[in-house]
């Protein structure tokens, strides 16, 4: 599709083909194989002769236009769809590294990031390195000859983190490594790290790119040579690839993608403009407040500051689990990017298996919780909130 199309335009139109019946809405097509006219064409698809689909763990039509679609909203060259977003931090890491590799990663990653690439990943000899995100410093002093990946997410969970993505991809491109970017949290609509020199994008599609907890999937985007060659090639053989139903689903989301997200971040500080003024929290880690670390680093790398507000409640524990227990409108779980509020404490779920050691350094502290801000009203979560904090 012609990429001087706006991100909104391309978001509900890019990647469509219709089939002989011209459907308006795109097709799902559930279907584990396809057919071949003949001998000759079934050889011809199976030596790429002939493009085509052959089978679903391979190429999907109903994938494939999700897959496009976001290529276009993130301005890749390829995009290949996964069946969720651990899937797509996966396959990158199997698609483009061997043993004796090693990889650079911010310590603010998401938990399960965290596993795969700590341990996992360390039994088929690939080592991790996690870094304080913010020091270019510490991410230089951790590089090796041996370093193929650096590794961020940025804003990061649950700190909302900031990290200078272009300044990371001068490190990584000087050391001969590629950058990869977990965009989940700020999505397209905010922030495009190929443009800002990242090599590859993931994505968990299960947040706000399906935006309504539906449900699972993933993508890994970037350069043709790079995402086709190697995560694809791990991908169609090793098969957490996105069902088509699945895609469908996640397709139609994008469709209101920058509508839900300008409006949850829209949200995310007003709320946390008043969580601020709150004389019972001790602190508000939002990257839209002047009081945040990178306040000026997120308005220049992002257009709005994300959904996603933390916020450190006086009295620890005890105090946090008094604001989750008495919310009645804020949904108590670890998802985010939903229209629906949620609300969780990072210390005692999502954190929970960590050290509580690891957890003071990685600065998540038992009266933490971190919000993700939905499409209510925002008076309504204030008052949700307001409740347990004694105001
Ligand atoms: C949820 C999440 C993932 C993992 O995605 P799944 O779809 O749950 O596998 C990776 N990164 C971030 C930032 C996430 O929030």
């Amino acid at each position: 599709m012609a990429e001087d199309y706006q991100l909104e335009t391309l978001a509900v139109r890019a990647g469509i083909e219709r089939s002989q019946f011209g459907e308006h809405s795109e097709a799902l097509y559930l279907t584990s194989s396809f057919v071949f006219k003949s001998a000759a064409q079934a050889a011809a698809r199976f030596s790429n002769q002939e493009p085509g689909n052959i089978y679903s763990r391979f190429t999907n039509p109903t994938v494939s236009v999700f897959e496009q679609r976001l290529a276009a909203l993130e301005g890749a060259e390829c995009c290949v769809a996964t069946s969720s977003g651990m899937a797509a931090i996966l396959a990158c890491v199997m698609g483009l590294l061997k043993s004796g590799d090693h990889i650079v990663c911010s310590a603010g990653v998401f938990g399960a990031t965290v596993q795969l690439l700590g341990n996992i990943m360390k039994r088929f000899g690939v080592d991790t390195t996690f870094v304080s995100g913010t020091e270019i410093a510490k991410w230089q002093t951790a590089l090796t000859p041996r370093t193929r990946l650096l590794y961020l997410e940025t804003p990061s969970n649950p700190l909302t983190e900031v990290y200078d993505i272009a300044a990371l991809a001068a490190v990584a491109k000087k050391a001969g490594a590629l950058l990869v970017v977990d965009n989940v949290f700020a999505t397209p609509v905010l922030q495009r790290p190929l443009e800002l020199g990242a090599d590859i994008v993931i994505h968990s599609a299960t947040k706000y790119l399906d935006g309504q907890g539906r449900t699972l999937g993933g993508a890994v985007l970037g350069k043709r040579e790079v995402i086709y060659e190697g995560v694809f090639g791990f991908l169609r053989t090793a098969g957490p690839t996105l069902s088509p139903f699945n895609a469908w689903v996640i397709l139609k989301g994008l469709e209101t993608l920058r509508i839900r997200v300008e409006a949850q971040s829209a949200s995310a500080l007003q709320l946390a403009r008043w969580l601020e003024k709150q004389s019972q929290i001790e602190r508000v880690y939002y990257p839209g407040l002047p009081s945040h670390p990178q306040y000026e680093l997120a308005r220049r790398q992002q257009k709005g500051p994300g959904a996603i507000v933390s916020f450190d409640v006086k009295g620890g524990k005890e105090g946090a689990w008094r604001v989750v227990d008495a919310t009645r409108l804020l949904s108590i779980t670890a998802n985010l990017g939903d229209t629906k509020s949620t609300i969780t404490h990072p210390a005692s779920t999502t954190h929970g298996r960590i050290t509580p050691e690891a957890r003071a350094a990685a600065g998540i502290g038992d009266g933490l919780l971190r919000i993700a801000v939905g499409l209510e009203a925002v008076q309504d979560i204030q008052a949700d909130l307001a409740r347990g904090l004694g105001a």
